[in-house]
């Protein structure tokens, strides 16, 4: 390593430790606010959101981000005036607990550790619990030190802890999205109207939280199951984990302050923790909806994608081109139309080219074509593969001369293509434009141009190729006779 290498490590390895360190800090800070009595925590969010850190940054997780951890977790202890040894054990329980996590999340494939498979939170589950057990082994012989607190720190009632910390926070984290660039982020919450159809189903979590609370008794705990479940089918996975968490939250602070007012038996676990045990396991359902919403979702962009963009070009296909055109035509956008223009090109001689320099060739070809095409059109633009090496554009809003010119710069664009394939010499080809154009919305759609660019196209070819022909009379003759 040179020292200009060691220049730059040394000041990202120092803000690495200091983010780990904070990071331990305040969530460690938080958790002790929340100690109901004794020692122990309820809310603990140190261990899920460091081990979710770790596995998202895998970057803070070397030797130091370890070691700044665990001075972190000792310092948070210190403050809050717990003695020397109950904070070492405290640590080395949450320690314990974090590294079972981690070795496990690692082993995970990366789509199961960003809950993108059906069964991605069962996998996560089983996780958390492995890191559950190993915390309380570690800690539940803690109870030693502080005589007062026996009957609350037992294994049970550790485990319930650390296992609903684990699943509630630890998916907000696996599936946070990367966060935009400034201007993105302004332009989105410029562009957020949000319908009633997407803002009902946080506001029955909500309602039914409350509810849940105010109603009480043993079946409260399941009273927000409906409305997250209704989030899980509206919402994106990140925005389900956060409301997964944000209604446990409520409901673990509603349950410690007694608003559920359970009868409190102690048998084998006490009702708080068999409460707290049946609240994390309830937000699997929701989560588990959400992960199958999402993969849906994307499977059916995925299908939507290859059913109306052609293969091979990226560009749309015949079906969809012609769909999209006669929609457009159709519906006009309302306000000044300055004319509509449909363009028909097609390669020259293309046959030549797959016979001299084969069909894959041809294919590049094919694909430089509509890439120097793409590149000229503007965003509203219908550009669609008709056929082998013919390809049609849909000019919504346009004038006569500039259709023409747009032609021009099409057909100038391919000409100047020069498509290196392998060690061979570069292949050039030009294409010929057929250009048709009507000042208003023509009354027969789409079918009733395409006929009339197709003619301008042949006669473009007849009389040379390399050319753009607008549409005259003489075109709209032979389209006719056809
Ligand atoms: P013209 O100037 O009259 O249009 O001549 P041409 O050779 O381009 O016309 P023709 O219709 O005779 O040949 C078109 C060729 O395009 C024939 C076919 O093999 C080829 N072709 C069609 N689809 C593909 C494709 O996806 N990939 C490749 N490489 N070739 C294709
Ligand atoms: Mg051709
Ligand atoms: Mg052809």
């Amino acid at each position: 390593m040179n020292e200009d290498t060691a220049h730059h490590l040394l000041p990202s390895m120092i803000r690495r430790i200091v983010v780990v360190a904070l990071v331990v800090f305040c969530t460690a800070e938080i958790g002790i606010l929340t100690r109901p009595i004794g020692f122990f925590a309820t809310l603990w969010p140190a261990n899920a959101v460091l081990l979710g850190l770790f596995v998202i940054r895998p970057s803070l997780a070397g030797p130091w981000g370890w070691v700044a951890a665990v001075l972190a977790y000792l310092a948070a202890g210190h403050v809050s005036g717990d003695a020397p040894l109950l904070n070492l054990w405290l640590t080395a329980a949450n320690l314990a607990g974090i590294v079972a996590g981690f070795i496990l999340l690692r082993r995970l494939d990366a789509e199961d550790r960003a809950l993108q498979r059906p069964s991605s939170v069962l996998r996560m589950l089983l996780v958390c619990i492995v890191a559950a057990v190993a915390a309380a082994i570690a800690g539940c012989g803690l109870g030693l030190l502080v005589p007062s607190s026996l009957p609350r720190v037992g294994f049970a009632y550790w485990f319930t802890t650390e296992l609903a910390n684990y699943v509630v926070i630890l998916p907000v984290l696996l599936t946070l999205p990367e966060i935009p660039a400034r201007g993105v982020m302004l332009d989105r919450l410029a562009r957020f109207r949000p319908s009633l159809a997407t803002i009902m189903p946080v506001v029955a979590l909500g309602l039914s939280v409350v509810g849940s609370i105010v109603i009480g008794g043993p079946g409260a705990i399941a009273f927000p199951v409906p409305a997250l479940l209704w989030c899980s089918l509206t919402y994106g996975l990140f925005p389900v984990t956060l409301l997964v968490l944000l209604s446990s939250l409520a409901m673990l602070g509603a349950e410690t302050a007694d608003l559920f007012r359970f009868v409190h038996v102690e048998d084998l676990i006490d009702s708080a923790t068999s409460f707290r045990l049946g609240l994390t396991l309830l937000a699997l359902g929701p989560l588990t909806v959400a992960t199958i919403t999402a993969v849906h979702r994307k499977l059916m962009l995925r299908l939507d994608r290859a059913v109306r963009m052609d293969g091979l070009t990226d560009i749309l296909a015949r079906r969809a081109y012609l769909d999209q055109s006669a929609a457009l035509l159709s519906r006009p956008r309302p306000g000044f139309w300055s004319g509509v223009a449909v363009l028909m090109i097609d390669v020259d001689h293309f046959k030549q080219v797959n016979d001299r320099y084969g069909h894959a060739s041809g294919d590049a070809v094919l694909v430089a074509v509509t890439d120097a095409i793409s590149g000229q059109l503007r965003r509203n633009d219908l550009f669609g593969r008709i056929g082998g090496e013919e390809f049609a554009i849909t000019l919504p809003d346009i004038a006569s001369a500039d259709a023409v010119t747009l032609a021009e710069r099409l057909r100038h664009a391919v000409e100047r293509l020069s498509v290196k394939v392998g060690e061979g010499q570069p292949i050039r080809v030009s294409v010929s434009i057929g250009v048709v154009h009507r000042s208003r919305p023509p009354a027969g759609g789409l079918i009733e141009l395409l006929p009339l660019a197709d003619a301008a196209l042949y006669e473009a070819k007849a009389t040379g190729r390399n050319r753009i022909v607008l549409c005259s009379s003489s075109c709209r003759a032979m389209a006719a006779a056809e």
